[in-house]
């Protein structure tokens, strides 16, 4: 099958083995993928994953090895961590957090920049007819938005900041706005920030962040992806507070953590997140993620693709598999 390695360069192959399902797993076919920052950073290095990158995609199951054949032929997207389903932790129910797991694309687990891959079952979901497939590669990253909703408990009269406009921070403040709280999104990029305004949702350029402001959130998400942003989160933040941290910061950060004993706050870290009520908003056209497609590439041009996800003002860049 046609595929692309990832080993700090991208070498696009025709003859990669295509995976064989083990029990419990369905063969997918790629229909559509999406480039995500964290394939940037594998591209960089980051988890040292050599091997084919990506996460995000909606796909046709064209084989299962299990009794169960309910998905086979159908349109599915997929939760990325594959876990054992037998430890401690997934018998509690945290697959997440499973420590012999796989991460599609990221760990252990070839990806989606191909034309086929395997995932188990427990991790697919079938894709409603009325969400397209640019929509459903969104599911991921909107899923790891709905995480937040999972962990913490925003109140309609809540007074929420949510820092960063990159995607993520994008997705989390249109997922937040669902509870009604009251949202301004602080970023750096005007034309980004847009995409929220539609939505009714306050803005404010990082710049003219003033002083009045500190101590008024009783939620801040930290989603800007650098040091700086998680000091203006415990700048914002009220007493007795929550931070949400978003950002996986390689860095070795250097915070003054006095402020979060002297007025109590509360700090959670969040990362990936639940795929049914992300698809159902979707299905229910309660988010539109559209403004978020910059451009969409054939597999042939993947490395135009993540040159050009890596330009200015560029949102979300995908991979169309169908001419393949
Ligand atoms: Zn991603
Ligand atoms: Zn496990």
């Amino acid at each position: 099958m046609k595929a692309a390695i990832f080993n700090k360069n991208i070498e696009l192959v025709n003859d990669y083995k295509k995976p064989e399902p083990k029990k419990g797993e369905a063969l997918i076919k790629v229909l559509m993928a999406g480039i995500c920052n964290t394939d940037i950073e594998i591209l960089k290095g980051y988890m040292g994953f050599k091997g084919i990158a990506g996460h995000e995609f909606v796909g046709e199951v064209v084989e299962i090895n299990d009794a169960d054949q309910t998905l086979l032929n159908k349109r599915v997207v997929g939760d990325i961590n594959a876990a054992c389903y037998q430890c401690k932790d997934c018998m509690s129910g945290n697959f997440h957090h499973c420590p012999n797991r796989s991460v599609l694309g990221i760990f252990n687990r070839d990806g989606c920049f191909a034309q086929y891959l395997t995932l188990p079952i427990k991790n697919l979901l079938e894709v409603p007819d009325a969400v397209t497939d640019e929509s459903a590669v969104l599911v991921e990253p909107l899923a790891a938005a709905f995480e937040i909703l999972d962990q913490i408990h925003i109140k309609p009269t809540d007074r929420v900041a949510v820092l960063g406009d990159g995607k993520l921070g994008l997705l989390i403040s249109l997922t937040l706005n669902l509870t009604q709280a009251d949202i301004l999104h602080i970023g750096k990029h005007s034309e980004k920030l847009k995409i929220v305004e539609n939505e009714q949702i306050s803005t404010l350029l990082l710049n003219d962040v003033q002083s009045e402001m500190n101590k008024s959130f009783d939620v801040v998400v930290e989603a800007t992806g650098s040091v700086s942003g998680v000091g203006l989160a415990q700048n914002l933040v009220k007493p007795k507070g929550t931070i949400v941290l978003k950002s996986t910061l390689a860095d070795n950060t250097k915070l003054n953590l006095a402020s979060i004993v002297i007025d109590e706050i509360k700090i959670i870290g969040s990362r990936c997140g639940p795929f049914k009520p992300a698809l159902k908003t979707l299905a229910e056209n309660k988010i539109n993620v559209k403004p978020f497609v910059s451009k969409v590439f054939g597999f042939d041009q993947i490395k135009e693709a993540f040159e050009c996800s890596q330009r200015k003002n560029v949102l979300k860049v995908l991979i169309d598999f169908k001419e393949e």
